[in-house]
């Protein structure tokens, strides 16, 4: 029996079709046994910057990048895995509604358009551990943050401490505590009223963080009384900036109510000598800070 040319093409198109569905059936199969995989690695930690790690090495095994950054603002986050690069893709994540940041992978060669399809699907396996490893960060934020001025709370200072004094002394550098005290605050919320005084306390904490540096820890250790601990900073250095701070605070002016006043502070510095403990750091800044306040307040004294 003749078979007609349009049969052989008929029976060719559905070999072809046959083998094209198989080979889309094996994809999907890859790609379920590569999302589960990464599902339960991404599952073991809850850690931000292990997770992270641990997703760019994923990718890297499908994808290979040099480098994967991440950055939340809201929690003053910003990672970096890896070398960043010229070429890169970002996406912002999010569920539903919740922002949960951006992330970008970069690498030296352009990404392809089936790379950027493996990526967006892996993205989709991140997002709600993403999403817990950001609430367990941010509980941890919390717990250590003044809620009404934002900085580090009292009971952070002991942990902040420890690991600046082991940084210190490996490097063999300087370490300079200095204790600030409000002048006069019972004054300030007996006439304009507690939430006045809440505002000093917030535009205070504004000024000494416009004046420190980016690497010094702020603290509130209650009521009207910060601590800034000082790395890589000897009493000379922390002078001068405290002074800049007491000479910045001098120019505050809190509106409130339709009325203007401003506010002095005194402060007190002491320089971490060998076996100091957090106790006889603190003592003598405060028993400076004590003198500040008996010579005249507004003024600053070094231990
Ligand atoms: P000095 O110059 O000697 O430091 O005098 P002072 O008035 O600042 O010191 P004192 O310790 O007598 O008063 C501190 C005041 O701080 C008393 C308290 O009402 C107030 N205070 C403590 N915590 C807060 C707070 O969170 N908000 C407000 N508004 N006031 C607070
Ligand atoms: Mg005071
Ligand atoms: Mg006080």
């Amino acid at each position: 029996m003749a078979i007609s040319t349009d049969q052989i093409i008929m029976e060719l198109k559905q070999q072809q079709t046959l083998s094209n569905t198989s080979a889309a059936l094996k994809e999907i199969e890859q790609h379920a046994v590569q999302q589960q995989r990464l599902v339960s690695v991404l599952q073991t930690t809850i850690n931000l910057d292990e997770l992270l790690s641990l997703f760019s090495k994923e990718i890297n095994e499908v994808v290979s990048h040099s480098g994967l950054s991440f950055q939340y603002d809201d929690l003053n986050i910003d990672l970096q895995h890896g070398k960043r690069s010229h070429h890169s893709c970002e996406y912002n994540l999010s569920i539903e509604n919740t922002l949960l940041g951006k992330v970008t992978i970069t690498r030296r060669k352009r990404f392809i358009e089936n790379e950027l399809e493996t990526i967006e699907r892996f993205l989709g396996a991140l997002l709600y551990p993403l999403k817990n490893a950001l609430l367990y960060l941010q509980a941890i934020q919390l717990a250590h943050t003044d809620p009404l001025t934002g900085v580090l709370n009292r009971s952070t200072l002991h942990t902040v401490f420890k690991k600046e004094v082991a940084l210190t002394q490996r490097q063999h550098n300087d370490l300079t505590l200095l204790m600030l005290d409000i002048d006069f605050f019972k004054k300030i919320n007996d006439t304009h009223g507690h939430a006045a005084g809440d505002k000093a306390l917030v535009a205070l904490t504004k000024s000494i963080e416009d004046t420190a540096r980016e690497s010094d820890h702020i603290f509130r250790l209650g009521g009207e009384e910060f601590a800034i601990l000082l790395n890589s900073t000897d009493l000379k250095g922390a002078n001068l900036l405290a002074e800049r701070l007491r000479k910045a605070v001098q120019k505050i002016s809190i509106d409130h109510q339709q009325q203007a006043f401003g506010l002095t502070v005194s402060i007190g510095l002491s320089h971490y000598q060998e076996n100091d403990t957090l106790d006889t750091l603190m003592q003598r800044a405060d028993g400076a800070l004590y003198q500040a306040k008996e010579s005249g307040r507004n003024k600053v004294i070094s231990a």
